[in-house]
């Protein structure tokens, strides 16, 4: 049992530390064993994992991931927080901690000297307000992560999962979709943290997939047409794509055109699949001078 998942021992760390929770930096720190247990099992650590964690507070998922990983890399932006960490993870000669805001850190020396260029698992308790930059970061960048296993906000979790059709399903769905494999662990309650948050939290994990979900001429113009058809959630698929002016034919001919690759133009984008995303994509893409 690690006991820094005990309010009582957690308490009198942070208090003999003078430490103070910052509501900005989404300092929600984990105080359930259970849940613990949950997001390592989530990840599937094995001895042979070079994990990087994001935001390890005062330790307690560093401590654990530690004990199961070959090698734990944890970026913390708060400062106040490195005197706790070294008495915390003092033990452990598998663990390096970087101050540092991992928005802004250079990623390539990151991945390059903490974490030897190898291939890693991103294992996280995140605060929610970068939540979506931090993982597109990595989604994005095609970064050598094998899979981001993370406990983030229940809604948030939920859209990144969701399927056409359903009310969740968005620009983020076909993103994180489009890139990796989402799979929903588990609900959290938000008593689990001190202090609690207002909302629920979700474990997720991401699991990498070897090239991208479609195959699409231009990764630029997909997620134009992911962002425009996304835009206006009410419209048709003509009547946005359109306004968005992404194509260069006329909407008529634009119309038309969906017609011949067998979509109708008066569908909702929030219907279409990341396999029609992309044939719309690859058409639009086809259709315009540069291509
Ligand atoms: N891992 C700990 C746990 O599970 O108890 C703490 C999780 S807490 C939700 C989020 C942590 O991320 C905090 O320690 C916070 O200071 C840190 N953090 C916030 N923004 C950050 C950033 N941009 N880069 C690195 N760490 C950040």
């Amino acid at each position: 049992m690690n006991p820094l998942t005990s309010p009582r021992y957690l308490k009198e760390l942070l208090s003999r530390h003078g430490f103070n929770f910052s509501r900005s930096l989404g300092q929600n720190f984990l105080i359930d064993e259970n849940i613990l247990q949950k997001i390592i099992k989530g990840a599937a650590v094995t001895r042979e994992d070079v994990i990087l964690e994001i935001g390890p507070g005062v330790g307690t998922l560093t401590a654990a991931l530690a004990g199961q990983a070959e090698r734990v890399v944890a970026v913390e932006i708060d400062r106040s927080l490195l005197p706790i960490l070294e008495e915390t993870l003092g033990d452990f000669d598998n663990v390096k901690v970087i101050h540092g805001d991992i928005l802004k850190l250079d990623l390539d020396l990151l991945l390059r000297d903490a974490l030897g260029g190898r291939p890693f698992k991103i294992v996280a308790n995140l605060p929610y307000y970068i939540t979506t930059p931090i993982i597109m970061r990595f989604l994005e960048e095609e970064r050598p992560y094998t899979s981001i296993t993370v406990m983030i906000q229940k809604e948030v979790a939920e859209r990144m999962a969701a399927g056409p059709g359903s009310k969740d399903y968005g620009a983020l769905s076909v993103a994180v979709q489009f890139y990796t494999r989402p799979r929903l662990i588990g609900r959290v309650p938000s008593g689990v943290f001190m202090p609690p948050p207002k909302v629920d939290s979700m474990i997720i994990t991401l699991e990498r997939r070897s090239r991208p979900a479609v195959e699409v001429k231009s990764t630029a113009m997909f997620f134009k047409v992911v962002k425009a058809v996304f835009a206006q959630r009410r419209k048709t698929l003509l009547n946005t794509l359109s306004a968005a002016g992404v194509s260069p034919l006329g909407k008529a001919a634009l119309g038309e055109s969906l017609s011949g690759i067998g979509i109708d133009p008066v569908r909702r984008g929030e219907t279409l699949t990341l396999e029609e995303l992309a044939a719309i994509s690859n058409l639009i893409t086809h259709q315009s001078p540069t291509a």
